[in-house]
């Protein structure tokens, strides 16, 4: 299964989660959409000339208002920062490079939920699997 994300204009996303449209949170949005796997501090970066006004705490709130509402995934490599993308829901999976941190997806081979299943549930109704694959990046491997 080939997926497209198609990703919806900042303001009707927004709406669509059942929150109200701010500046900042349309600002937030749109910096998630041109930079998948960003950091609180690499979305403030983006967000910051666009709003001037905002701070800090109001991107970091957007942010977890837009996980609480589904609106974003966050994903959480281990020591590293906690990274925010607008894929949510398709059950993808990520390679991480332990030399300059770069992050891609990695689109789930079996396609839905969950793609793995644990030799012991104990019990569990598994809903989702996320795997991270750690490695070097090819711009890494090249210049070792
Ligand atoms: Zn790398
Ligand atoms: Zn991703």
């Amino acid at each position: 299964m080939t997926r497209q994300t198609t990703i919806p204009d900042a303001a009707s996303a927004i709406r669509a989660a059942g929150l109200r449209v701010t500046d900042s949170r349309r600002a937030v949005y749109d910096a998630l959409a041109v930079r998948p796997h960003a950091s609180a501090d690499d979305v403030y970066a983006c967000v910051a000339p666009i709003v001037p006004r905002t701070s800090r705490q109001s991107v970091y709130n957007a942010l977890g208002d837009f996980a609480d509402a589904g609106l974003v995934r966050r994903i959480e490599p281990a020591g590293r920062p906690m990274l925010f993308e607008l894929r949510v829901a398709d059950n993808h999976h990520h390679l991480v490079c332990t030399s300059c941190g770069r992050v891609e997806d990695v689109d789930c081979t079996v396609g839905h939920a969950p793609c793995l299943h644990p030799s012991e549930t104990h019990g569990f109704d598994v809903a989702a699997a996320e795997v991270t694959f750690w490695g070097r990046c090819a711009t890494c491997t090249a210049s070792a």
